[in-house]
């Protein structure tokens, strides 16, 4: 039997944001890998084995996918999210370029799911209606000099900016210090928009300004959106707000 590994992105929480191609990887599979809250969402069927592992083994993750797909078993890997964003498929790839020979004789697929980035942006209204970029806060992977230059830079560009990892208990300044960075080239009244747990039971929508944006809730489980000088607000019925950059750009 030849086996294969399918990397999986499960959304930011809610099961109707799992794409049927995602549900019909993980019901195929042997054996499940991920994180493990990951993990938790799911429940196995006869047979399946779950393996759980830490949030910072992804490389060792990766390279045991691999090694149980070599031996001919279907193999998922779930990420939350999209599991090309900020994610497991990258790990995957970079333990495959680390040691081609572990990815012999079977396939390799990747399954698109809904990125927090999108799921908050559809709460709020639409954010992300013209140009915009990703960036990730956490200095696990990169220096803090590349991540305040490219906050930096995108913020004179005018892109609206989707910010991951903003904070975690081990980094909790980070944050403050991007909105210093942004401050430096944007208006304090730059829309910012911080999306808590977007999909889940304890979801919360806060929408404030960069000069305010400091005094605001944001953890590890938070996506902020900080808007180019066109994203404005808009009251809408029932007292809600919402947020939307147009589309078009007009010569300056
Ligand atoms: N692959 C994931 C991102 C992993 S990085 C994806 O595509 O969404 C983890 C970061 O994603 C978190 O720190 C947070 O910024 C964001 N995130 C993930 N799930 C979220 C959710 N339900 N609500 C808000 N932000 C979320």
């Amino acid at each position: 039997m030849s086996g294969h590994l399918t990397i999986v992105g499960l959304g930011p929480g809610p099961a109707e944001w799992v794409t049927p191609a995602a549900n019909a990887a993980i019901a195929a599979a042997d054996v499940l890998l991920g994180y493990a809250p990951y993990l938790a969402r799911l429940s196995p069927r006869a047979g399946q084995v779950f393996e759980a592992s830490d949030n910072r083994e992804e490389l060792v993750r990766a390279t045991r996918a691999l090694e149980l797909a070599g031996e001919g078993k279907r193999i998922v890997m779930v990420s939350g999210g999209d599991p090309g964003v900020f994610a497991m498929a990258a790990a995957v790839f970079e333990a495959v370029e680390k040691s081609p020979a572990l990815a012999n004789g079977f396939d390799i697929r990747v399954e698109p799911g809904v990125t927090a980035m999108l799921a908050a942006a559809a709460r709020i209204g639409a954010p992300l209606g013209h140009d915009f970029c990703a960036i990730s806060l956490s200095d696990n992977l990169k220096p803090w000099q590349v991540i305040e230059k490219r906050l930096r830079l995108a913020a004179e560009a005018d892109f609206v900016i989707a910010l991951y990892n903003p904070a975690s208990k081990a980094r909790p300044k980070q944050i403050q210090e991007a909105f210093r960075v942004l401050s430096a080239v944007r208006k304090p009244e730059t829309t910012v928009v911080f999306a808590r747990a977007v999909g889940r039971g304890d979801e919360s929508i806060e929408v404030t300004t960069l000069r305010d944006a400091p005094n605001a809730l944001c953890d590890m489980r938070t996506l902020v959106i900080i808007g180019s000088d066109a994203t404005r607000r808009l009251q809408g019925g029932k007292g809600r707000t919402w947020v939307y950059t147009p589309r078009s750009v007009r010569d300056e």
